[in-house]
């Protein structure tokens, strides 16, 4: 069982409150961290080997394999994991037998007090990847690697990384990511974010003329939508991403739903509490009108357990408003593990422009989206930008040291020492107290039966 140390240490704190005299000595508190370093594995045109998002309503796989970004001689996946390995050597000091004197001597360098103990169980979402001539000769190379269930050729469904996340129940998960190149005003480390439930609602009821004028986009707070391209408008965008999240189907240029790109229904292809019940498939397949298969704008109405999750208090914890004013805790998590990373590299006399924190990417992410830890989503910086191939290279010790020491920071709080760096992390700890159920268990452990 994964029941969560800090429900017990609430319990006894309560306990030797409520009986005087009484003491009790509170269990230290522990969390379960993932790291998840992107990508791995092969991409090829060849979907029936090489794809993800297996379908079960049409037995095959609906997208290519993302084996991620290249540049020059390097590889994406091979420098997040490289970096999330040394991440997790520094976690593993938080560990319940870990040498925790040795993590306050490291922390000794950004803050001047005590630190508490806390237990960290640290999990990685895949193994190394840098092998690709070993990983090409396995029957099926994206085995370890895809994020969403897939056949085994048996008959069975085998969990993905995603599912594999949700198994430990984790707190916290923190995804590690690099582009290849983007514009100036991204340049820098970017929060990716998954916006809100009610901000993608309200583009479906735009969409389904239910609701007039755009003030409501263009005043909100999640504007800044993640670009794919120049050829439509920001606006445009963000309506593709509430078909796609409501539908499964994005919009065509023109903005009709695109019925040939059927992206299928992803809670569905995830092993946790929120999947519709056996047989749904058979429901699903035939896209019955005024439900949540519906092929049309007009004919979809939400329904079922992911949905009801979406609309949850949880949810709009974890993704609107909060620390940083919106994105919820996913936002605060992800941008403070971003400032103590910057921090890290300033502390190492490593300071540039193009090291800072900048525009979040905002859509409707698979991780993110599908697990109910709080999600930190990094994207690390270019592999075209020369300063940033020069930190992926040399300063990983001091990457993976940031996110370590973030990482602690947000599961127990640190209070900084003064100073006159330039990147400032707010050293707050995420308030998980507020995940908990009203049955006393938490929303982290209700994410699996
Ligand atoms: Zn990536």
């Amino acid at each position: 069982m994964h029941d969560m140390k800090f429900i017990t240490s609430m319990i006894l704190i309560s306990l030797a409150i409520a009986i005087p005299g009484a003491i009790q000595k509170a269990a230290t508190p522990t969390y379960r961290v993932v790291l998840d370093p992107g990508h791995g594995g092969i991409s090829s045109s060849k979907l029936s080997v090489h794809g993800d998002r297996y379908d079960q309503i049409s037995e095959r796989y609906l997208a290519p394999f993302a084996e991620g970004a290249a540049h020059r001689g390097l590889w994406e996946h091979i420098l997040v994991y490289q970096i999330a390995e040394k991440t997790r050597k520094i976690l593993q000091l938080c560990s319940p037998a870990g040498d925790f004197r040795k993590f306050r001597t490291l922390l000794a360098r950004y803050t001047d007090e005590d630190p508490d103990r806390i237990y960290i169980e640290t999990f990685m979402s895949r193994g190394d990847s840098s092998d690709r001539e070993k990983i090409s000769h396995r029957a099926d190379p994206n085995s370890e690697f895809r994020l969403y269930d897939y056949p085994d050729g048996k008959g069975n469904i085998l969990p993905g990384r995603i599912s594999r996340i949700n198994a430990v129940k984790p707190h916290l998960v923190v995804c590690l990511h690099m582009t290849w190149d983007y514009s100036a005003t991204y340049r820098g480390m970017n929060p990716v974010i998954v916006p809100p439930h009610s901000v993608l609602y309200d583009g479906l009821l735009y969409i389904q003329k239910k609701k007039s004028g755009r003030d409501f986009f263009e005043k909100g707070l999640y504007s800044h939508w993640f670009m794919e391209s120049d050829r439509r408008s920001v606006f445009k965008w963000f309506l593709n991403d509430s078909v796609f999240y409501f539908l499964g189907y994005p919009l065509t240029r023109h903005g009709a739903v695109d019925h040939k790109k059927f992206r299928g229904y992803r809670y569905n292809m995830v092993h946790w509490a929120y999947r519709d019940g056996p047989g749904w498939e058979k429901t699903a397949r035939l896209h019955p009108e005024n439900g949540p298969y519906a092929k049309t704008i007009s004919g979809f109405v939400p329904g079922g357990k992911f949905w009801e999750r979406e609309k949850s208090v949880y949810e709009a914890y974890r993704r609107d408003k909060g620390e940083e004013g919106y994105g919820g805790d996913n936002m605060y998590a992800t941008s403070e593990l971003i400032r103590y990373i910057l921090h890290s590299l300033e502390l190492s006399g490593q300071d540039h422009p193009h090291q800072r924190l900048t525009e979040p990417y905002i859509s409707t992410w698979s991780v993110p989206l599908l697990v109910n830890a709080v999600t930190a989503f990094i994207e690390l910086g270019s592999l075209a930008n020369t300063r940033h191939r020069y930190l992926f290279q040399h300063k990983q010790d001091e990457i993976a040291e940031g996110l370590a020491v973030g990482i602690y920071s947000l599961l127990s709080g640190l209070k900084l020492k003064k100073n006159t760096y330039h990147w400032k992390p707010r050293g707050r700890k995420i308030d998980f107290e507020r995940y908990l159920l009203p049955d006393g268990t938490s929303y982290f452990d209700a994410v699996v039966k």
